[in-house]
């Protein structure tokens, strides 16, 4: 396949995100933190922001939107917090909040998140809880932030008890996904992000996935229109899962394709550095697949097509080996059991029929869930 006509030079494109009263667009495009000043301008009641970033993101991009800013005249307070998934705690959530109200900052003023899916997440919540809320936009600069974490309206930190526990769903004003920031990112990012990228085509669009098959690793190595239509594509899937069913009370439970498995993994390895979030929800979809095919809803051909994609452009497929952890079937299941997903003792994965047809379901005999982890282990 080859590229379709996404043309840089008509960027940025647009894509709506439809709540009624809480509609917002995505803008998707290269240099729009130069070049969005009128954009961000168009959806502030008032005249006065607070950024919100992390030192390795201030030290790069701060100043290019602080400049933007001021050509269009609009004050600006910058908070800078320490990088890394220790900020979206309930200590720095308290500074932050105590720094906005220091900052004035008033009901009719915004809130700008200049970072990854953290800044978001931490931004998000403040600004649903500051003075019972106030506006917040998103410039997302991670892949997984500007494909995944920016969109939908979910907000929040981690609680000592667990991962996003004290949250709101509060959705953004306006979300500009400029991948030009993404020239910066580590390539193990990248890698992390596209994981989410490739969910949105196994999960429910397979001219996706096979455009995927012919583009991703251009997607990955760079080429800017390629980045923006896979960032275009996924904003798209994702928006339209959000406008029906903003709170995951049905089909929005699809975009966890791989996360059961992949959640097991990452509390497994303790949230450490030897595996991140996209690469275990890159083993989970595999893993995903392969189940399917198993227990016969999925042919070998399409999980054949899958595994080889994936290996392809470097996503991981098997459980690492990583000193200190004993990966035990057992114990990955007792974290499987522990996801917020399960409700009545049963887990409930996401399986597929086909590439670009997945489903729900929470009849899968916790037996073959085992028997597939140990064999996963033994690989
Ligand atoms: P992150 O925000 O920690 O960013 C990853 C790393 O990249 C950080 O070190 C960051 O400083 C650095 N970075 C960011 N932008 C950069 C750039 N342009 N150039 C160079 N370095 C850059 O992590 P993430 O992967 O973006 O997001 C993960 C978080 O998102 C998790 O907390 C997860 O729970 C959350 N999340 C939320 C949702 C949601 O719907 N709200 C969805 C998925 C994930
Ligand atoms: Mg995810």
């Amino acid at each position: 396949m080859t590229l379709p006509a996404s043309d840089p030079a008509a960027s940025p494109v647009r894509v709506p995100v439809d709540l009624g009263s809480r509609s917002y667009d995505i803008l998707v495009g290269s240099n729009l933190l130069v070049e969005s000043g009128s954009s961000l301008k168009s959806v502030l009641k008032n005249p006065r922001v607070a950024i919100v970033t992390d030192e390795t993101v201030a030290a790069l991009h701060l100043h290019a939107l602080e400049q933007t800013l001021d050509h269009i005249g609009i004050e600006h307070s910058t908070h800078i917090f320490p990088t890394g998934e220790g900020s979206k705690s309930i200590a720095v959530y308290g500074d932050l909040m105590s720094q906005l109200l220091d900052a004035r900052i008033q009901r009719d003023e915004a809130l700008i998140a200049l970072g990854g899916g953290v800044i978001g997440d931490l931004t998000g919540f403040a600004a649903a809880t500051l003075r019972r809320g106030v506006d917040f936009i998103q410039i997302p600069t991670t892949l997984l932030s500007q494909v995944d974490s920016s969109v939908g309206g979910k907000t929040g930190i981690n609680a000592a008890q667990g991962k996003n526990l004290i949250g709101a769903f509060y959705q953004p004003k306006l979300v500009l996904a400029d991948i030009s920031l993404l020239d910066s990112l580590p390539h193990r990012e990248i890698i992390a992000g596209y994981a989410e990228v490739v969910k949105y085509g196994l999960l429910g669009d397979r001219d996706f996935f096979e455009w995927l098959e012919a583009n991703g690793k251009k997607v990955i190595e760079g080429d800017e229109a390629a980045r923006i239509y896979a960032v275009e594509q996924s904003v798209k899937a994702k928006a339209q899962i959000v406008a029906k069913d903003e709170r995951e009370g049905g089909v929005r439970a699809l975009l966890n394709l791989g996360h059961t498995f992949g959640h097991a993994f990452e509390a497994e390895t303790r949230y450490g550095p030897h595996l991140n979030h996209g690469e275990a929800v890159s083993i989970g979809m595999v893993m995903a697949a392969e189940l399917s095919t198993e227990l016969g809803f999925l042919n070998r051909q399409d999980f054949g097509r899958i595994v080889a994609h994936f290996k392809n452009v470097g996503l991981p497929i098997a459980l690492p080996r990583i000193a200190d952890i004993d990966w035990n079937a057992e114990k990955l299941l007792a974290h499987m059991r522990q996801d917020k997903k399960i409700s009545g003792g049963k887990i409930m994965l996401i399986l597929m029929k086909e590439i670009g047809e997945a489903f729900t379901t929470r009849d899968i005999p916790e037996a073959e869930i085992l028997s597939l982890l140990k064999q996963k282990i033994q690989e």
